[in-house]
């Protein structure tokens, strides 16, 4: 039985999202331009359908190769050339997963499950992984998470991971598939190495977290908090209900939680003036410019009316956060001491791991880092019909 859940979302204009509901087309390798790979099966059995015709089919025993040849693929099985096409589909079955190996540029393999489709775009191999949404969510929550995390945390995780994914269904539409797998999107390298991310895909199945009018949440998370989140307005420019600063003493003391950068004074004052036209020759303003200090978090640094908004100078001196205090070091050299690595907005995921491993729950870290939300299953937020 097949599904499609149509979701409404109210992001200014209430719009319609088709969505079968246990598959979605994922973009893979979006940044690469590749030009050989090969793809061994690892579980289950695949067909292989190429310019709508079966090929052949393979369980594991073989390995199938796919170079570009000018605008079509060539495709060979141990070798051995079958032919050249426009689109070649592996179909697996439910279990079926891959390996697949750039070989040009050449990659470390990744395992993949589900469907692969191969064309070729602009003279390179265009990869789409046809995934279900849990192995989807699965592959996210270990790329954002990493591969050492606890259970409770991964299910924290994995709620944002399905809460953007179905927020963001129709990101790349036009062009043929929902997401990407870079950050652009969310980061998926394939199938997780820690299959215990299975189990809190699973124990958190269909849920999403939603504000109080019921619409998903930009579910917006950062390394570090450096003992303070931000609030939207100051990061992003617009209010948005649910990303409220709150003090978060969790974040301390992990490993992101605190930085130093050196920097000539004169750098500092020499950037301040010319990019924001700050008063470094008024004797009050560059002192203040020379020991600026943060105990909660600011916004600008001020002086006679300049107002300089520590998000750009985050942005313009690649720092890791706008949350530091600047002390003098030498007459010539000052440092940035700085807190948190991010943008501060939403969950602070060092301090969402303390608290699971100081016994929270989900949905205690959830609430602690937005504001009144609630979880509710994705079925709620749609209507499902048969096809
Ligand atoms: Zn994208």
């Amino acid at each position: 039985m097949r599904y499609i859940i149509i979701i409404s979302l109210c992001l200014g204009l209430s719009s319609f999202y088709f969505v079968p509901s246990e598959e979605l087309t994922i973009k893979i390798y979006t940044h690469l331009k590749i030009n050989a790979l090969q793809i061994t099966v690892n579980a289950g059995k695949y067909i292989v359908i190429a310019d709508g015709n079966l090929v052949t089919e393979t369980s594991g025993e073989s390995n199938l190769k796919f170079i570009v040849i000018n605008d079509s693929i060539e495709l060979l099985r141990q070798d051995e050339k079958l032919g050249r096409y426009r689109f070649i589909k592996l179909k697996g079955d439910a279990l079926s997963e891959l390996k697949l190996k750039l070989i040009n540029p050449d990659r470390k393999p990744r395992l993949y499950q589900n469907d692969i489709n191969l064309s070729v775009e602009n003279g390179y191999l265009r990869l789409l992984n046809s995934v279900t949404l849990d192995n989807y969510i699965a592959g996210v929550t270990e790329a954002e998470a990493g591969s050492r995390s606890n259970q409770e945390f991964y299910k924290v995780q994995a709620i944002l991971a399905r809460t953007f994914a179905l927020a963001h269904i129709n990101k790349h539409v036009a062009e043929g598939f929902s997401l990407c797998d870079q950050v652009h999107c969310q980061a998926y390298y394939g199938k997780p190495k820690d299959l215990s991310i299975f189990i809190a895909v699973d124990e958190t199945k269909g849920k999403v977290v939603v504000d109080d009018n019921l619409n998903l949440i930009v579910a917006a998370f950062h390394s570090n908090s450096g003992g303070q989140t931000a609030n939207s307005e100051d990061v992003w420019g617009a209010h948005t209900a649910y990303l409220r600063s709150v003090k978060d003493s969790f974040s301390i003391k992990m490993p992101n939680s605190k930085w130093e950068r050196k920097m000539p004074a004169d750098d500092w004052l020499t950037y301040l003036k010319l990019k924001h036209n700050y008063p470094t020759e008024n004797q009050e303003a560059k002192t203040e410019a020379l020991n600026f200090k943060q105990d909660s978090r600011k916004v600008y640094l001020e002086a006679s009316n300049i107002k300089v908004p520590l998000k750009n100078v985050r942005t313009d001196l690649q720092l890791k956060s706008t949350f530091f205090s600047i002390y003098p070091l030498s007459p010539d050299t000052i440092v940035f001491k700085g807190r948190g690595y991010g943008h501060g907005l939403g969950m602070c995921q060092e301090g969402a791991m303390r608290m699971t491993k100081l016994g929270y729950s989900y949905q205690e870290v959830l609430n602690f880092y937005y504001r009144n939300v609630q979880l509710i299953d994705m079925k709620k937020l749609s209507f499902f019909r048969d096809e």
